[in-house]
């Protein structure tokens, strides 16, 4: 739940149907902007921003800068030298006087780029600290040849201070080895690199907040998530985060922009959802924050919303210190018109699905989706971003007032046309029909099944009377993701989508059909360690849909396996018998669903869905292996500027996409940098 990162299964589905088209570029757009250690930097475009009414784009400029403000309280929660040694390397690469052009410099400047994506000295997936490529003694001459002035030194400390503090936190990797630990039997306070505890025993730190806590309250505030527990004069206490508190600079910055955003509220509720934060940031009360929680939730009319504040908790080894994150979106119109056209629709597919009568439902709902376009990330959510928000996180704010659940499309676009360059295509694709079909139709039709599978799939069919839901027990879930995806494959290839001008003409569908079984089949095997079973569920669901239809496809060699230069691929010979025989199987997975034939859906998930090839296991990962593809991925953001007149009335706001990775951070560094240093 909770914040959807960018999930390996979404990723692999967009490789999947990646494409042909060069080097990432479309209409000259740059996808890719850098590539280091095991990271590619993206940008990512914002679609409709120019269409937007000038309030809007004002609101977006100003939430904006507050995404941006709480940067550097991330990596001082992140650990407590972060500062210190990110303006430490800041200084040396921009005013460094010896040979830029050395490997030692060129280790420094990876070692720099990779600080900035995990925000700090440990990496952001793995938790384990990143240790230069340069030497202690490189470190220290670097140091020396630059101004002092330019180096973090607080007063009564000097270039040789700072050294002797940071060389051992750098270079030893026995000191602060993880960002959090989660290894059992040790104190996880103590050992985990975050700077949510100093001086303090986990045990002391669960006592302080059991002491806290009442049963009995049914609507709990989430305790601790916006302080430090540190020891004051043998006491355990709370270092709370607000103004007048700890990071109050940079909290006053972030107030300071939410209070212009709020002058240009769309409309009232808005208003008073930025009124609420803004109170929150001044009294740092945990009640205020569940207050603005409540608000955001039930703001769903705005065009724009954000999400600004202490938010996830992952990164606190005992889960109840929220990291600080923001991102600003906006309500993507395009395809929420798309998952509302389908969702207006749902009972024509309903009538008209290959499924047996008595298993249909005779009225049926789709739901639509909401789909949004970030518009800034900052903190948390940047440069690593997720592909979808889930929040708030409060059980008991979800249970009484629900949460909103929105899927972020131009990330996902960026991956997908970021990967059009990377060769996957050209390795794992038939020929070059397959890979222009993909470069032409691939990304739409992958968000149209989306579509399809979310809006209706989910919600078609229904069981016989008397059928217990659980019937099915743990095939359940897999056959469930397998009826939906079903539902959504044999639609695509129904001239109806055409007819509602969800799809260009009737080439369209075979693009996902083919990276469908391709996938399912055959590439998605990357995620899989060599000689394991699949035990996803929609792993297991994509690989038994792909292995059913190749088996039941030979008779009439409507698909087949081929093998060329001792690579093997799938081809695809006729593409409406294929649609033919993913029909035949929607049919029999919805009676298996309706009846609770148990049995039926052991059978078919142990046969198709769980059992790996091995020899096209291996030899997909020696394919994948030798493609050498970054396995995490960054973003940059673009860059809005304010457009005043001679009497300094605002009157646009322009979006530019031309700022690198490099320039960005260097420029957030002094932009948008006020804590203190902690050397
Ligand atoms: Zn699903």
């Amino acid at each position: 739940m909770k914040k959807l990162f960018f999930m390996l299964s979404t990723l692999f589905l967009l490789v999947g149907c990646s494409n042909g088209e060069k080097a990432g570029t479309e209409d000259s757009f740059e996808y890719t902007v850098d590539k280091f250690a095991d990271i590619q930097i993206l940008r990512y475009k914002v679609p409709g921003f120019e269409d937007l009414s000038l309030q809007q784009k004002e609101l977006i400029y100003y939430l904006s800068e507050a995404a941006l403000e709480g940067r550097d309280i991330l990596f001082d929660q992140h650990n407590k030298y972060n500062l210190t040694i990110r303006r430490t390397l800041e200084g040396i690469y921009e005013n460094y006087s010896g040979d830029k052009n050395s490997d030692d410099f060129k280790h420094l400047e990876i070692y720099l780029k990779r600080i900035w994506m995990a925000n700090g000295i440990h990496h952001h997936y793995s938790e384990d600290k990143i240790l230069p490529g340069f030497s202690k003694e490189y470190f220290s001459e670097a140091i020396n040849s630059v101004d002092p002035a330019k180096l973090p030194i607080k007063d009564g400390t000097s270039v040789d201070g700072l050294i002797e503090t940071l060389t051992p936190v750098m270079f030893d990797p026995t000191i602060m080895p993880k960002r959090i630990n989660q290894a059992a039997g040790v104190d996880l306070v103590e050992t985990s690199a975050v700077n949510f505890y100093e001086g303090v025993s986990q045990k002391e730190v669960e006592a302080f907040y059991d002491k806290m806590k009442d049963p009995n309250d049914n609507t709990p505030i989430s305790y601790g998530l916006n302080s430090k527990v540190v020891k004051e004069n043998g006491v355990v206490t709370e270092q709370v985060y607000k103004l007048g508190g700890m990071y109050s600079p940079a909290i006053e910055r972030i107030v300071k922009w939410l209070e212009k955003a709020a002058n240009v509220a769309e409309n009232d509720k808005q208003k008073q959802v930025i009124l609420s934060l803004i109170d929150f940031y001044k009294t740092g009360s945990l009640k205020k924050y569940d207050e603005y929680s409540v608000l955001w939730v039930k703001d769903l009319d705005s065009r724009v919303d954000f999400v600004n504040g202490f938010t996830e908790t992952y990164t606190d080894p005992l889960g109840m210190k929220g990291t600080w994150e923001a991102i600003v979106n906006f309500k993507d119109m395009e395809a929420t018109k798309r998952t509302e056209l389908i969702s207006e629709n749902a009972q024509w597919f309903e009538d008209n699905s290959p499924v047996d009568k008595q298993f249909k439902k005779d009225e049926v709902k789709g739901v639509s989706a909401k789909v949004i376009d970030v518009a800034m990330i900052g903190g948390d959510c940047y440069p690593g971003t997720p592909l979808g928000i889930n929040l708030p996180n409060a059980d008991w704010i979800r249970r009484d007032h629900g949460s909103k659940s929105v899927t972020i499309a131009n990330i996902a676009d960026a991956y997908n046309k970021a990967s059009l360059g990377n060769g996957f295509a050209e390795e794992f694709m038939w020929s070059e029909v397959e890979i222009e079909r993909a470069k032409k139709y691939g990304a739409l039709t992958s968000n149209l099944h989306t579509d399809l599978h979310e809006c209706l799939g989910h919600g078609s069919g229904k069981l016989l009377p008397g059928v217990d839901s659980d019937a099915l027990r743990a095939y359940g879930s897999p056959l469930e993701e397998t009826r939906a995806d079903l539902f959504g494959l044999y639609y695509l290839g129904d001239p109806k989508l055409v007819e509602l001008g969800l799809l260009p003409d009737n080439e369209a569908y075979k693009a996902q059909y083919y990276s469908y079984l391709m996938n399912g089949a055959m590439t998605q095997l990357t995620r899989i360690q060599s000689g394991k079973d699949i035990e996803q569920a929609h792993m297991r669901n994509r690989q038994s849909i792909a292995t059913w239809v190749l088996e039941h496809a030979k008779e009439s060699n409507a698909a087949e396996l081929k093998q060329r230069d001792g690579k093997t691929y799938v081809v695809i010979n006729d593409y409406e018998k294929i649609r033919e025989l993913f029909g035949e199987l929607l049919a029999e997975i919805q009676r298996i669903k309706s009846t609770g034939d148990f049995e039926a859906a052991k059978n078919y998930i142990e046969t198709y869905g769980v059992k790996v090839n091995q020899s096209i296991h291996n030899e997909v990962l020696k394919r994948y292996e030798a493609l050498n593809l970054s396995p995490y991925s960054g973003f940059v953001n673009p860059v809005y500027t304010l457009v005043t007149n001679d009497s300094g009335e605002v009157t646009d706001v322009t979006i530019s996409y031309d700022e690198g990775y490099i320039e960005q951070h260097l420029r957030y560094s002094k932009q948008y940098s006020t804590l203190p240093n902690n050397n």
